[in-house]
């Protein structure tokens, strides 16, 4: 097995360019008894939109949260970046990260919930500058004009002055996906984005990720929204009870599925 980082010596990590975004190999993540994860391999390449679909209680936001180093794996190799989640590789040892190299890393990595999470007291223009001003240090003056932009981007010039309160669903969880953006992330997870939203907003919101993955960014999506999977997605992966039943091209996987637990999850949700 190749190692996941070159390095030169120094603490330095020179990044594998030609690694995947993603790559799970076995991973196992158990909760005391229950074994949520029980062998994941995936990878997810660079600038591809990866969806994850399966039935409630399957692993999907575990994955996530393995990814993003908000839940730790037991078993198995997983590397973001061409770095190993969780380690940082070193004259050839590997050492657990410490606590600011964990939120370090974590930056790189935006996410967004189903429910926003926003901070009910700041402006949608607030709750986007916050990371960068607080976090990576940038000036108010430049994150104010960075976050007016992310918000257009999302739609929402317009709304910049309102507090969360005083906005629809739709357009709370597009601020939120402004505020991903505010840290530059390279790579976007998403986590059933749509589910908490009624109908009518589901559209403008996927809409926003739509344009995301047309300008390469990389994403894993969890979604039960069958035909943004398929117009977007690169790959589909059908998980169950913490394996992966099904993946590949999502007009395969989500249209003519080999496996009858696939099949079966569809015929619920569509
Ligand atoms: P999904 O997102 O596919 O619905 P989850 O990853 O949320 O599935 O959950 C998978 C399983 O792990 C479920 O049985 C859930 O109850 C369990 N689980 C998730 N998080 C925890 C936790 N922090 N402690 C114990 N069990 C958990
Ligand atoms: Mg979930």
């Amino acid at each position: 097995m190749s190692a996941p980082t070159v390095h030169d010596g120094s603490t330095r990590t020179v990044h594998d360019e030609s690694a995947p975004m993603v790559r799970a190999e076995g991973v196992h993540k158990r909760y005391g008894k229950l074994e949520v994860l029980k062998g994941i391999d995936l990878t997810v390449r660079r600038g591809s939109v990866c969806c994850l679909l399966g039935p409630s209680g399957s692993g999907k936001s575990t994955f996530l949260r393995c990814i993003n180093h908000l839940d730790k794996v037991d078993g198995g190799r997983l590397t973001v970046d061409g770095e190993l989640v969780g380690y940082r590789q070193q004259g050839g040892e590997l050492h657990e990260l410490r606590e600011r190299e964990v939120a370090e890393r974590r930056r790189d990595i935006g996410m967004v919930f189903q429910r926003f999470n926003l901070f009910p007291h700041m402006t949608a223009l607030e709750n986007v500058m916050e990371a960068p001003v607080r976090v990576a240090g940038t000036t108010k003056a430049q994150a104010r004009e960075e976050a007016r932009h992310l918000l257009e981007r999302v739609g929402l010039d317009d709304r910049a002055g309102h507090y969360p309160a005083q906005l629809s669903g739709g357009q709370q969880q597009r601020v939120a996906i402004a505020r991903a953006l505010a840290m530059k992330p390279k790579l976007m997870l998403f986590d059933e984005p749509t589910s908490a939203l009624d109908p009518e907003l589901v559209g403008d919101v996927l809409d926003v990720m739509r344009q995301l993955a047309d300008e390469g960014m990389t994403m894993v999506v969890v979604t039960h929204e069958i035909g943004f999977a398929r117009e977007v997605g690169d790959t589909a992966v059908f998980m169950d009870e913490g394996v992966i039943i099904e993946t590949g091209d999502p007009c395969q996987v989500l249209v003519e599925p080999e496996q009858e637990r696939t099949r079966a999850f569809l015929a619920k949700v569509l």
